[in-house]
């Protein structure tokens, strides 16, 4: 380590905490949350508070270059030199005789910034294809759509600071009390001090979130639009709708009045499974806030109709004008560390850099123009879950991962098995061996992991922090930008003759000039010297932006924000029937990360809940003969998971859960949840519909 003690970021959620990383011959490296740090004030979760472990258990680490000469050959050690040698030599012949679309690039929220510029100008801009998705498409890209219809911009308007001066929440979606537990805990805080504020959490769980509310919405899976309706209209009703922001500052409010008053609270009541009561209280208490924020995650955006879940959350905030004010304003949770920098840098198959649209043939221009380049590929790449399907048809022939383990995480897992088996060659960059991922690998590179290199992330709340490097990585691991400009290399492609990793930020950072999201004054020397700054940061000396639409002016060609009008209102998933009559819906648990490659190695957040159990209501246990603690087959049309059975009244009737971490175990892998995850996904946002999967469950 250069320093004895260094300032950093944590590695796993968009929450972004701060941590002080220290290293001694003895311990080697230990943590704590930074006090000086205005997101978590000292506090670490336990997820964050044993990162350390995870960086000191190097066993599991790919150490050097792997590759197989064939399918049938074994992986053997290579230099880098003969790893990235083939991997230009087959992506050349591929493209060469296929085209550009055959090849495609799969990468990751946990990917730094920069890495994130650099493969997305290395795609887009040289290998001339838009083959290039993440996994933050399984993530945010709902609510990243939602934004963009209803303020003209991916933009988050708020900052955490603006919880302690509020004093009304919609959590809807979301658990964070597991999911973004200190987020959480500030809120928690500001209640403890403030008795009165009001805590209202929309789930068909009784999470440990919703124990903490004054009211819980324990709502049936997929009815959130019906339920946001209702609430409209009784805010409506009751003279609660801010008439001066409608009238100024929105779009379209006639259209979306009309729509939320031709139903009823008592249809909608029967349909979400809330009292007419219920919906009337929770309504009373957001028409009567002095300062409302609406908080959700995944149970919003991970469905067939997340875009629409959206934006009609979002049509709430511009009902009660609770927009651009202290303390007001919708906030989207995100689940990945580098929550908003792949989509600043665009980290999707539907977006170029600094949020400009792939669609948009002058915004191509300006991308190909601002990197030398004769053009970008108007054809839409393919996303996360499309490019999978294009490897198991052949359409696609090769893929390179980056950072992430789509053998676990993506939906109907054995569709993704199929697709890699099938896939011509795949190279694998990532830390871990223990990734299901990686035994697919054509070419597993091995990268610097965290605080093995330096980089920025940008968490929820448009925060960007830099990352120092404090240890060496261990073999021959690279960081990823080092292996990206290799392989540019490698290809013959100008424009990656990047000294550090400075100066590819400073690049990102001159592309951003005159946009929403200008940083253009921000540089490493500033985040070193003066902490993390909110974007934008568009002038010299610029301390950063905590609210965005403080003068009520959106980044729409009106500057109005819009009311939109959804598809569909109520879903659009299969719905249950007599072959499968329960609703899975899956998610995160307290103490692991996504598909447990760094938390699974940690024995003390094994301990919380040591392996994948479904949580099935009493009711149904009862009619389904299941007991606490038997083995239950859930069955869906994909496939199959066995699992001990958890019977509570925590969940909802009619609806199970899983938690969503578990990949292949001891040979089998019947725990793995998304073997049973339908391949739907929302039309405009390409999300996938992880919370509604319609499902059996028998005694095994
Ligand atoms: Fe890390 Fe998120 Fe926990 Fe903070 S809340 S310590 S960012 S996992």
């Amino acid at each position: 380590m250069q320093n004895s003690e260094i300032k950093t970021t944590c590695s796993y959620c968009g929450v972004g905490c701060g941590i002080v990383v220290t290293n001694d011959a003895k311990n080697g490296v230990t943590v704590t949350g930074d006090k000086d740090n205005p997101v978590n004030r000292g506090m670490l979760c336990s997820k964050g508070m044993n990162l350390h472990y995870v960086v000191n258990d190097t066993s599991d680490r790919i150490l050097y270059p792997e590759m197989r000469w064939s399918k049938s050959h074994p992986m053997e050690r290579v230099s880098w030199d003969a790893g990235l040698d083939r991997a230009a030599a087959v992506f050349s012949s591929i493209i060469k005789k296929h085209g550009p679309d055959s090849v495609g690039f799969y990468i990751s929220g946990q990917c730094l910034t920069e890495e994130y510029y650099l493969v997305n100008k290395l795609v887009k801009g040289f290998l001339k294809t838009n083959n290039i998705d993440t996994n933050s498409r399984l993530c945010m890209s709902s609510a990243v759509a939602g934004y963009k219809k209803t303020f003209g911009e991916d933009s988050v308007p708020i900052a955490y600071d603006d919880i302690e001066l509020a004093d009304t929440f919609l959590i809807t979606g979301a658990n964070p009390a597991w999911c973004h537990p200190i987020l959480f805990r500030r809120l928690e805080q500001h209640k403890e001090k403030n008795p009165k504020i009001k805590i209202i959490v929309v789930d068909p769980r009784k999470t440990d979130s919703a124990l903490a509310a004054d009211l819980h919405l324990q709502i049936i899976p997929g009815t959130d639009i019906v339920l946001y309706h209702a609430l409209a209209k009784r805010l409506i009703e009751k003279g609660y709708a801010d008439k001066d922001f409608i009238n100024n500052h929105t779009e379209n409010f006639k259209l979306y009045k009309d729509l939320v008053m031709s139903s009823s609270l008592e249809k909608a009541s029967k349909l979400c499974g809330i009292s007419v009561d219920q919906i009337k209280q929770a309504a009373d208490i957001i028409g009567k806030a002095k300062g409302f924020i609406s908080l959700w995650a995944m149970g919003l955006n991970q469905s067939a109709i997340g875009v629409d879940k959206n934006t009609a959350l979002l049509n709430l905030s511009l009902l009660t004008g609770h927009v651009g004010k202290p303390g007001s304003g919708p906030f989207s949770l995100t689940g990945q560390p580098n929550a908003m920098g792949g989509r600043e840098v665009g980290g999707m198959a539907n977006l170029l850099a600094v949020h400009k649209e792939l669609a948009n043939p002058v915004h191509r221009q300006e991308v190909a123009d601002f990197w030398g380049v004769d053009g970008i590929s108007e054809k839409p790449g393919l996303t996360a879950t499309e490019m999978f399907e294009a490897l198991e048809s052949g359409k696609m022939k090769a893929i390179w991962i980056i950072c992430t383990n789509p053998m676990v995480s993506l939906p109907d897992s054995r569709r993704v098995e199929k697709a890699l088996a099938n896939a011509k060659f795949v190279v694998v960059q990532d830390i871990s061996h223990n990734s299901d991922t990686s035994k697919f690998a054509d070419l597993l590179l091995p990268a610097a992991g965290w605080l093995e290199k330096e980089g920025t992330m940008t968490n929820s709340e448009r925060r960007i922090s830099y990352l120092p490097k404090g240890i060496n990585a261990p073999g021959e691991a690279l960081p990823d930008v080092d292996i990206l400009m290799r392989f540019a290399k490698k290809m013959n492609f100008t424009g990656f003759n990047f000294n550090t990793t400075e100066d590819i930020y400073k690049e990102h950072c001159l592309m951003t000039k005159g946009t929403n999201i200008d940083i253009s004054y921000l540089n490493y020397s500033r985040l070193k010297n003066e902490g993390t700054f909110q974007w934008p940061v568009p002038d010299y000396g610029h301390p950063g932006t905590p609210r965005l639409f403080a003068d009520k002016k959106f980044f729409t060609p009106s500057q109005k924000a819009i009311f939109n009008i959804p598809t569909a209102i109520e879903n659009t998933s299969p719905a249950p029937n007599d072959e499968f009559p329960f609703v899975l819906t899956t998610g995160r648990i307290r103490d692991q990360w996504h598909t447990m490659t760094k938390t699974g190695k940690v024995s003390r957040l094994m301990t919380h809940i040591p392996s994948p159990v479904l949580e099935i209501n009493p009711i149904d246990a009862f009619k389904s003969k299941i007991e606490e603690g038997d083995i239950v087959v859930v069955t869906s049309k994909n496939g199959t998971v066995q699992v001990k059975a958890k019977v509570s009244d925590t969940i909802r009737e009619g609806v199970v859960f899983l938690p969503m971490h578990w990949g292949k175990q001891l040979e089998n892998d019947l725990n793995r949840t998304n073997n049973l995850t339908n391949t739907i996904v929302d039309p405009v946002s390409k999300e996938p519909d992880f919370k509604y999967t319609t499902v059996s469950v028998i005694k095994y």
